[in-house]
Order: C-alpha cells, then structure tokens, then sequence
C-alpha cells in the first residue's frame, strides 16, 4: 500500500509508533524513525532488521523540542532518500498530575512535546512536501482531545491543540496536495499506558464499549490508511480508535 514511499516515524521506538513502522515497512515504504536515544533508536533497528532483512529503515534521535535539530534531521532524511512522503508525528508523553500538585514546568512539557515539536518537524517537511507535489503528515492525537481527562490536564490540553493543528493545516496546505489527519487512539497497551496510576486505568477501561484496551497494531492500521492512497480525500480528519470510548 506505499511502495515507494519514504516515511518519518517520531517516537518509532516502541509502543504506537514502533507498530506504525512495522506497518509502513511490511507495505513497502522506506522509514526513518526518530526516537530520543542512540541505544533505543538502535534496538529497534535491531528488532527490525532481524524480523526482515530486506526492510530499509534507518534512525536519527534529533532533540525534538529543538526547532534547528529537528530541521536538519529532516535535511537529511531528504538528502539521503530524495523525498518526504509522509510524516508522523507520534511522539508524546501523558500526564496524570491533580491540578493542585502541578507545576508549571511539568505542564509545559507537555505542551513542549505534544504541540511544539509537532509544529518543528511539520515546518521543513511541509516545505520540502510542497516542493515535490505533495505528501501527507498524520499527528498522534488521543481521544482525551474529544472527551478531556479529569487529571493532568496538560496531556487533554495538548491533545486538543494537536487536533486544531491538524484541521487548520489541513485546510491551509491543501492547495498543495498536502494530507493532513490525527488518530486519535484510546487505551491502548503500551508503556505509556502501563505508567499510569492502576485506578486510571480501571476508570478509563470501564467505559470502554468494545470492553478492552486497544492493541498498537489496532491503531497502527488507521496510520497505514490515512498514509495511502485509499484515504486520497481524506484530510482534517481527526480518526478515533477507541472502540467508542469517548462516545
Ligand atoms: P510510549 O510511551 O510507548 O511511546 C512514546 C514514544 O514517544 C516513544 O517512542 C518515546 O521514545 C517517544 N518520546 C517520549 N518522550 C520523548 C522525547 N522527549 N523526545 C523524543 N521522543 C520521545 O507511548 P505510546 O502509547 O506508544 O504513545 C504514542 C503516542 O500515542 C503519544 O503521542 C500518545 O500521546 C498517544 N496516545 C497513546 C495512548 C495510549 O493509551 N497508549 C492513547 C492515546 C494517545
């Protein structure tokens, strides 16, 4: 389903993103993901290269809350494949902090990962998508971004700011063939999910229609289809995997 294509993946080293990199290899695409650390960027490169050897992926770790690291990661990533095709931007951290207990600085965190870095990596790669006739950007977004979270409200606020991104990009970039669409995934098994407090994640599983956490595979498969073709009109969309949790 993207033959040919060239994919950067943040946050590619484990969990959603991880997932989204099998799926975009296992369909043909090239992949550079992005992850926060030499060691981790090379162990999933590792884990990648053993399940199949003919995959061409490759890894970078540019500081992502750095507008001047990111910009040249992503030269790079152009210089070394001629193209940009897609651009995920997956990488985020969640937050569980009583309001009474933040601080100001855990609340931009949150901001500084999950809103501006998106902005960071979305800047060149829109140039350089623009440039070659197009492409498509798809930002991890949360379905706390529709229902909001009663704790941490750094995390619900990010994620709303994630989902205005994407609707104003979408409407402002497609004159130059640029997709631009969120996921919005709900309890989803990975570590993210495993750090938060256990009576987090039994409120939230409670009211989950489908009755269980989604798989990462489950949420990868809405980032295969809104990177291919079968989604050519689909842009500003903001696609929930939850199993109707926020419904
Ligand atoms: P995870 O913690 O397993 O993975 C997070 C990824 O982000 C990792 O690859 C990590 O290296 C990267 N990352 C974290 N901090 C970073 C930093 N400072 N710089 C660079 N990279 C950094 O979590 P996940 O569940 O796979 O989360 C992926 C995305 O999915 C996030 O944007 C998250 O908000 C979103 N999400 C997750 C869930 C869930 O239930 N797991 C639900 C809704 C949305």
């Amino acid at each position: 389903m993207l033959s040919g294509k060239v994919a950067i993946v943040t946050g590619g080293t484990r969990g959603i993103g991880f997932e989204i990199v099998r799926k975009y290899l296992a369909n043909g695409a090239k992949v550079v993901l992005f992850g926060s650390r030499q060691e981790t960027v090379d162990n999933a490169l590792k884990k990648l290269h053993e399940e199949n050897g003919a995959w061409e992926v490759d890894g970078k770790y540019p500081k992502l809350t750095d507008a001047a690291e990111v910009e040249k990661a992503v030269a790079e990533v152009k210089e070394k494949y001629g193209r940009i095709d897609i651009l995920v931007n997956n990488a985020g951290i969640s937050q569980s902090t009583p309001l009474y207990n933040y601080t100001a600085e855990e609340f931009d965190k949150a901001i500084d990962l999950n809103v501006k870095a998106l902005f960071y990596a979305i800047l060149p790669t829109a140039k350089i998508m623009k440039e070659q006739g197009g492409g498509c950007i798809i930002n991890t977004s949360s379905m706390v971004s529709i229902s909001g979270q009663p704790a941490g409200v750094g995390y619900p606020t990010s994620k709303f700011a994630v989902n205005g991104m994407t609707i104003s990009l979408a409407r402002e970039l497609g004159k130059d063939n640029i997709r631009v669409n969120a996921v919005a995934p709900g309890v989803t098994k990975t570590d993210m999910v495993a750090a938060l407090p256990e009576e987090v994640v039994k409120r939230i599983s409670m009211g989950i229609p489908l009755g269980r956490a989604g798989e990462p595979e489950e949420v990868a498969n809405a980032f295969l289809y809104l990177a291919s073709d079968l989604a050519s009109y689909v842009t500003g969309e903001i696609l929930s995997v939850d199993g109707a949790s926020k419904a």
